[in-house]
């Protein structure tokens, strides 16, 4: 008897609505404390930090709105009814990197446990502090006592564990290109659902008709935001030839005035990178071949910084140009025309976003279908919303998260026929 009760609990939509509202709002009650921890273990701007702590409430409120609207279909059949289900997956593995620890641990997480799935998170090895606070905050909020779990640990143990075991239905997997394709692999072993959000060299692609003023002044920004360390950062600035210099003069200030300094200090705008490993990779692009056109400045103290670099680029396949450095640092390539644009801003393996700067509102739209990527802005640097769709073409990832389908992407659909006799 209480067993039944208890299945009729669990599927009860309304409860688990009510359930995620309030896990919203005790994230939302303790959004300063997750901020200071995410200031702490990732060195992450306050500014940020703040917002990431609020994206992780925000999430968690639409998904809830999502519960009770998940809804299969009706569909006209000859000698019966024919309807659909949208039957949760089972246990869903979302293993997340180090950039944005919150925000990307709950667009996988919100929309699972909104479908009626568990969740187990594997936190990035050098940032597990947020996603455990998380989990400690769903049980004050009253979520049952294992739906939500953290797992921290070593990627190639703990994360390759939870792509393997068969009782995980579903991998959702946010990182390297490098790890994503591996991962697909194993998953493919057993035909395992899987998500992939991974890296980026996305363009940002200013034309001569643009407002220059603005797309110079908001450019440092769109590579600089989380010290470059962002799949969406706008890394590769192409500009058309005829305003290539006026261009590069306004940038010199817009960058040099990005404030790097202390994360705590809420008028910091550039914090430092995460590890000295990083540091030494984003090094690795800046070399006497390639010296900076522009650069910032960074505290000389602890931390590991870098300060913000632009590079410039006239030869196709530089390797700064091409590969995705993670790092404060964007380059700048001329084009001559819509074509020229189009075909630099596909070039390489990546598709994940991208940003268009044009007054011709004809050709807004015609570069937009014609970048090969998930999340293209006009006049505007903006990527991610938790209400649209989010995620790669090419290399870039595979399947969509947030948006109004986010919930169905935790789901299989089920068809069922009833005969209604003759
Ligand atoms: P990473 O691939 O090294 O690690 C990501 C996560 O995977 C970590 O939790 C790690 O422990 C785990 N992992 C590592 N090896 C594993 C394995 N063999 N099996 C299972 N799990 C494993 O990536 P990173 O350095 O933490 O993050 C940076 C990358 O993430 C960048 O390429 C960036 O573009 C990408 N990223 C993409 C998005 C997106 O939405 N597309 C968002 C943020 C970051």
């Amino acid at each position: 008897m209480w067993r039944r009760a208890r299945r009729r609990r669990a599927h009860d939509r309304g409860e688990r609505a009510r359930l995620l509202r309030r896990f919203a709002s005790v994230v939302d009650a303790a959004a300063e404390e997750l901020a200071l921890l995410e200031v702490r273990q990732a060195g992450h701007p306050l500014g940020n930090a703040r917002w990431e702590a609020g994206n992780v409430r925000d999430l968690l409120d639409y998904a809830a709105g999502g519960v009770e609207r998940l809804t299969g279909r009706q569909i006209p059949v000859a000698g019966g009814l024919d309807v659909t289900f949208h039957e949760p997956l089972g246990t869903v593995a979302v293993i997340a990197p180090w950039n944005f620890p919150m925000p990307v641990a709950a667009w996988g997480t919100a929309p699972a446990l909104a479908a009626g799935n568990a969740v187990l998170l594997k936190p990035a090895e050098t940032t597990p502090l947020t996603a455990l606070r998380l989990a400690e905050l769903a049980l004050d909020a009253g979520l049952p006592e294992g739906l939500f779990q953290v797992l921290p640990g070593a990627g190639p143990v703990t994360g390759t564990a939870l792509v393997d075991h068969p009782g995980v239905a579903k991998v959702v997997f946010t990182g390297s290109t490098a790890v994503g394709r591996s991962i697909m692999a194993r998953c493919a072993a057993r035909v395992k659902r899987v998500t992939l959000e991974l890296g980026g060299k996305s363009p940002n692609i200013v034309f001569a008709d643009a407002d220059i003023e603005r797309a110079a002044a908001t450019a440092p920004g769109a590579f600089l935001d989380n010290t470059g360390q962002d799949c969406c950062a706008r890394s590769r600035i192409l500009v058309q030839r005829t305003v290539y210099d006026r261009f590069l003069a306004l940038l010199e200030p817009a960058v040099r005035a990005v404030r790097a300094g202390d994360p705590a200090d809420p008028a910091t705008a550039m914090g430092p990178l995460i590890s000295a490993a990083q540091r030494e990779r984003v090094r690795s692009y800046v070399t006497e071949d390639a010296p900076a056109a522009i650069r910032g400045e960074v505290p000389a103290g602890k931390g590991y910084w870098y300060p913000a670099t632009v590079l410039e680029s006239h030869a196709a396949g530089d390797r700064a140009a091409v590969e995705e450095i993670f790092g404060p640092v964007a380059v700048v390539t001329p084009f001559e025309d819509e074509d020229e644009a189009v075909r630099l801003a596909n070039a390489g393996e990546y598709g994940l976003s991208g940003s268009i700067w044009t007054r011709d509102v004809g050709r807004a739209v015609r570069v937009a279908r014609g970048v090969a990527a998930g999340n293209l802005s006009v006049n505007s640097h903006s990527s991610v919303r938790y209400t649209t769709p989010f995620g790669g073409f090419k290399q870039s990832g595979l399947g969509r998260e947030l948006g109004p389908d986010a919930l169905a992407a935790f789901t299989e659909t089920k068809n069922v026929f009833l005969d209604t006799g003759h």
